[in-house]
């Protein structure tokens, strides 16, 4: 095992009726700024409760931050948040709306351009504090310190981290995914599915109780996630995979571990210059990079097809094969195209992703920073 320094500040506030509670987890006389997405937290009542919940606390609010949260809807927040001295924030919303509010909490004291946050990842030194409301199972944004935002007009989907933007608390209501549609509910599963892959399918580091998280996380998910889609409002379903989902990127199961990440950095370029969902990105990616990479990552492979898939039989390079084309088989389940074209996406598209990806300095990825731009147009072409 790796030597890491584990700390993670986030309060969970989880199960039905937990909105109720956030009163108290808000500093006393605080000015806030209610954060929220495209209105679905309108249609269902959950912005209404959280108002409610809010009782006499000062609050404005934002909404219309879209899916794959973009810098110039988020910097109006940030002037809004300038203007009228807000001193805490509140999303109330999936990963994109917890993603921005990040973003909007680092900014708002940042001198300079604040967009350098993600371009140079300049250094921040304070960020307005906030709690969030989940609504969303999949980005483990409630409980992490990452931020992953998109420039509409450069086309960019970049990212930073950084333990300032750890959101105080987060509300885990399991009852308040019952609206999301099968398509959003499939990408959380996969979008936490392969969080796990990404710090679980890398080299054998000895890291026994990491591991047996990361099994026990993954099979989880493959039990209950054709539940969730099946049965929307079945509450112990839902519970177990919003609990999963935080827990897949946390920082539990990657302490201690290689990471890779290779197959978020391709993703997020897909994302970027065709609009595809973060998660129907992995989906694409994922399979094609483990193929890709079946050799440098056989150890942790073989474990996976044997622990997660059960997998026993055959010589070493037929189990490897199969526990990939099982992953790839539990996405298509889920109804998440795993081909670039299933989305209508062409071998024309490959140059120009590699060519972000070189612009954007992804040239050595993955655990052992060997995925470079052939390797990654070598997926690419795998994956169509
Ligand atoms: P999302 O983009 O936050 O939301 C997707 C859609 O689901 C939105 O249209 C939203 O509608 C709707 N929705 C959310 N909750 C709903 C509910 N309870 N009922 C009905 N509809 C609901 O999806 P996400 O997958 O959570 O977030 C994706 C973003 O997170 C991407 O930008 C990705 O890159 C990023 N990400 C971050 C991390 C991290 O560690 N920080 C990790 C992975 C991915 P409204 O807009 O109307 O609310
Ligand atoms: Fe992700």
């Amino acid at each position: 095992m790796q030597n890491f320094v584990f700390h993670n500040p986030t309060r969970i506030l989880f199960g039905e009726g937990q909105i109720a509670a956030i009163g108290p987890e808000i500093p006393s006389g605080a000015r806030v700024l209610i954060t929220y997405g495209g209105g679905s937290v309108v249609k269902t009542g959950t912005l209404a409760e959280v108002k409610a919940a809010l009782g006499e606390t000062d609050y404005l609010e934002f909404g219309g931050i879209e899916p794959n949260p973009t810098y110039e809807t988020l910097m109006q927040a940030v002037e809004l948040a300038r203007r009228e001295k807000v001193d805490f924030l509140l999303a109330v919303g999936g990963g994109s709306v917890i993603d921005g509010t990040k973003f909007i909490a680092a900014a708002i004291p940042f001198e300079g351009e604040p967009w350098d946050i993600l371009a140079k990842q300049a250094p921040i030194t304070s960020a307005v504090p906030f709690g969030s409301v989940l609504t969303l199972p999949a980005t483990g944004s409630e409980m992490n310190a990452g931020s992953v935002i998109t420039r509409r007009a450069t086309h960019d989907k970049l990212a930073f981290i950084h333990p300032l933007v750890f959101p105080r608390f987060s509300v885990l209501d399991p009852t308040k995914t019952y609206t999301l549609p099968p398509r959003q509910v499939a990408n959380g599963i996969v979008d936490a599915f392969v969080h796990i892959a990404e710090q679980y399918l890398t080299y054998p580091a000895d890291a026994k109780v990491q591991d047996r998280f990361a099994e026990g996380l993954l099979l989880t998910l493959i039990e209950e996630g054709p539940k969730a889609l099946a049965e929307p409002e079945n509450y112990a379903v839902r519970a177990n995979l919003m609990w999963t989902a935080t827990l897949a990127l946390n920082g539990l199961i990657g302490a201690g571990v290689p990471q890779d990440w290779a197959t978020h950095m391709v993703g997020h370029e897909i994302t970027a210059l065709h609009g595809l969902d973060h998660a129907q990105t992995l989906a694409v990616v994922l399979p094609a990079m483990l193929q890709v990479r079946r050799f440098d990552k056989r150890g942790k492979l073989l474990q996976y097809a044997e622990r997660v898939w059960g997998l026993r039989d055959g010589d070493v390079d037929a189990r490897i094969g199969a526990a990939i084309e099982r992953t790839r088989d539990f996405f298509e389940s889920l109804q998440v195209p795993t081909r670039l074209s299933g989305y209508g996406i062409g071998a024309e598209a490959i140059p120009p992703l590699v060519d972000q990806l070189e612009r954007h300095g992804m040239t050595a990825l993955g655990e052992r920073q060997d995925v470079d731009l052939a390797r990654s147009r070598q997926v690419l072409e795998l994956a169509l």
